[in-house]
């Protein structure tokens, strides 16, 4: 467990604590963790090469500070296949461990729209060679995201279009209905892996239809009845 000092007692100065508006407020929500769910839509399983079956959830982390709540995406260093990949987003309001699935809604604060923003090349160079992702994956400013809708305003999406055009044009469709894991069952397989506390975040996957991002790129995504989110790629 951390230590929490007085701010007075830190040899540099602490790092500004990630966050994401909230809509209808103006307070923020602090982000602690980002895990990421791979392969949660069938179709886009499929279209990375793999069985679609259910097989158990597999979860990478971002790391908070690549929270990117600018609107603004710059096109990032060491790659040449900068990938787009639309997700709902959510927000935990409150922690636990070994969470059962019928409990897990009563831990969301709310949900959101993200990116979860991808260096192809370089995750498929790490996936050749069994390397972790993260250098595929974690990179500064790789999530923009939009605000957290809270659970009282939205309720609980089981289902609802999940979309993501590129200039204008349609790329990503699909349903959250069509989650391999749904919202509940990844937040209770994932805390019986980790303990789960307030301002951890799930990026739940991707529907099919990812591909590569140009500079002047304007990304303009969202999921019914949560919001949309419009990233212009620099
Ligand atoms: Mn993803």
């Amino acid at each position: 467990m951390t230590d929490r000092p007085a701010s007075s007692a830190f040899v540099i100065e602490p790092a500004a604590i990630p966050s994401l508006p909230v809509q209808g407020s103006d307070l923020r929500f602090p982000v602690r963790r980002i895990y990421c769910v791979g392969r949660n839509y069938a179709e886009h399983a499929k279209e990375m090469g793999h069985d679609p079956n259910r097989e158990p959830p597999f979860f990478f982390q971002k790391n908070p500070d690549a929270l990117n709540t600018s609107g603004i995406f710059p096109y990032p260093v060491k790659s040449s296949d900068v990938h787009y990949e639309i997700e709902l987003i959510v927000a935990l309001g409150k922690g636990g461990t070994d969470i059962a699935p019928g409990d897990a809604l009563d831990h969301v604060f709310g949900y959101g729209v993200g990116l979860d923003m991808t260096r192809r090349d370089l995750q498929g160079e790490a996936k050749k060679m069994g390397r972790p992702w993260e250098i595929g994956k974690s990179f500064e400013a790789s999530a923009p995201c939009g605000p957290l809708i809270p659970v009282s305003e939205a309720g609980h999406p089981a289902a609802g279009e999940i979309w993501l055009d590129v200039n204008g044009a349609r790329r990503q469709t699909g349903d959250l209905s069509q989650m391999i894991w749904n919202v509940p069952d990844t937040i209770a397989y994932l805390s019986a892996y980790f303990t789960l506390a307030a301002g951890d975040i799930i990026m739940t996957g991707t529907p099919s239809g990812v591909g590569a991002v140009q500079r002047g790129d304007v990304l303009s995504g969202g999921v019914d009845g949560i919001g949309t989110l419009d990233v212009r790629v620099v």
